[in-house]
């Protein structure tokens, strides 16, 4: 390959025989057709190489498809194609009078790729980003257009999917009407006595915020709908400036605080729209087990906090329902995600990775997709019941295994 095509973050280049920008959903399937390896990249947000195709394999973009966003208002819904990142649908569905039900930290991620990962935010009855898709178009093997939709067997497997099964050239979401929403940011949460329920509940969107440098969380993020009662938070005091989620960041890239209300686009995701950070200096993992146990998680993290604190920029944690698709990391179980922002020393955040996992072990993590995580593929695999459906369904659509990469394979065989 003449062109190195890198990560968001930086810390991957891929290696794959060429890279390919069709203009057309027409071009993708003829491209396809006529590969034998391929994987799609999205908009390269993910920390490992689960977008990998390997040295005979065709990297994939549809950054240069025409930006597709039909918004049916009738039927709430909006049909987006496989290259939109979350910012610009946000916008054209506010304009609509319509929203989404939930956003994750940032709005410049693609909405397949993100769904493909179980990419979330937070919220008690939030499910993952993926929980508002109800029809997924991909592209398969063999250069047809096989749709999915919500109600068939196979479509557990569609839409959480690695990228496993084909090019997804357009999704459909779910749409609710547009709402509003406040950020009331509140400053040092002690861990000792916390109602772990209680806190995550306060609000539509909740994120605890901690250096882990000492026991507790340095910041708690409530993003209120104005539509849903204030509820009382008595466990910490408002925060008297503006925040950023990592210490000592300027906070002119965030989204709106002090509770002044604006639309759902504007306040769901951490940071604003118009900040485009071109790449990270940063590394990211992440894991999702069961929200019953949140306080025993925190409580292993916090007694390792010594090795994990002096590699990390910052923690947050926040809750995602269950879903019903098989390969989301809240599959069939409300779940607690705790996440770190490290420092881009791979070498450094590897042994901390290493000491997280052996102290959330007892609580049968999940790691995020598209994270950096040390846990085998053959553990990663047995935490999901449906696994089996999965590889039944990639053998199905894809079966000489032309959208299954090392890191796929790694994960169906073990
Ligand atoms: C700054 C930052 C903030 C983040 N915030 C959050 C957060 O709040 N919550 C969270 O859960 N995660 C978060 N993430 C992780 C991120 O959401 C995931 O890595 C997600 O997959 C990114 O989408 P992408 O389009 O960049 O995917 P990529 O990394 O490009 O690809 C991920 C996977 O999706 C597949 N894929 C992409 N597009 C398609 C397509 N059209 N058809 C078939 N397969 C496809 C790829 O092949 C690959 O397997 C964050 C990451 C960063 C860098």
């Amino acid at each position: 390959m003449t062109e190195t095509v890198t990560n968001w973050a930086g810390n991957i280049a891929f290696v794959a025989g060429e890279v390919r920008r069709p203009r057309s959903v027409g071009a993708v399937r003829s491209l396809v057709a006529g590969s034998s390896r391929v994987r799609v990249l999205g908009s390269g947000h993910s920390f490992n190489r689960i977008a990998e195709p390997g040295a005979d394999g065709v990297l994939l973009s549809l950054g240069e498809l025409p930006v597709e966003i039909d918004v049916d208002t009738s039927a709430r819904t909006v049909r987006v194609g496989g290259g939109v990142r979350y910012a610009e649908l946000a916008r054209r569905v506010h304009a609509h009078g319509l929203a989404l039900p939930n956003m994750a930290s940032l709005p410049h991620i693609s909405v397949a790729g993100s769904v493909a990962t179980g990419t979330h935010g937070s919220g008690v009855r939030n499910g993952s980003l993926a929980a508002a898709v109800r029809e997924v178009e991909i592209v398969t093997a063999d250069g047809s257009l096989v749709v999915v939709g919500r109600g068939e067997e196979r479509f557990g497997g569609a839409v959480t999917s690695l990228g496993a099964l084909g090019v997804v050239t357009a999704l459909t979401l779910d749409l609710e009407p547009a709402f509003e929403v406040e950020q009331h940011l509140f400053t040092e949460l002690p861990l000792e006595g916390l109602d772990f329920e209680a806190v995550a509940g306060a609000a539509y969107s909740v994120s605890l915020f901690t250096d882990w440098r000492s026991p507790g969380f340095r910041q708690v993020w409530l993003k209120r709908r104005t539509d849903q009662p204030m509820v009382a938070f008595p466990w910490a005091a408002p925060a008297t400036r503006a925040l950023h989620p990592v210490p000592g960041m300027p906070a002119v890239n965030c989204t709106e605080q002090f509770g002044a209300p604006g639309p759902w686009h504007e306040r769901l995701p951490h940071f604003r729209a118009e900040f485009t950070p071109s790449s990270g200096n940063e590394l990211q993992s992440e894991y999702l087990l069961p929200r019953e146990d949140a306080l025993g998680v925190l409580r292993a993290v916090d007694a390792i906090r010594g090795t994990v604190a002096p590699v990390l920029q910052t923690c947050e944690v926040r809750t995602v329902a269950a879903d019903e698709q098989w390969l989301s990391p809240a599959y069939g179980r409300d779940s607690v995600a705790v996440h770190f922002t490290w420092t881009d020393d791979a070498e450094a955040v590897l042994p901390a990775v290493r000491a997280l996992e052996a102290a959330l072990e007892p609580f049968s993590p999940r790691p995020h997709w598209g994270k950096v995580f040390a846990t085998p593929p053959a553990e990663v695999g047995g935490g999901y019941p449906r696994l089996g459906d999965f590889a039944r369904l990639v053998r199905e659509l894809d079966p000489a295994g032309t959208f299954t990469n090392a890191f796929v394979r790694d994960v169906l065989t073990g």
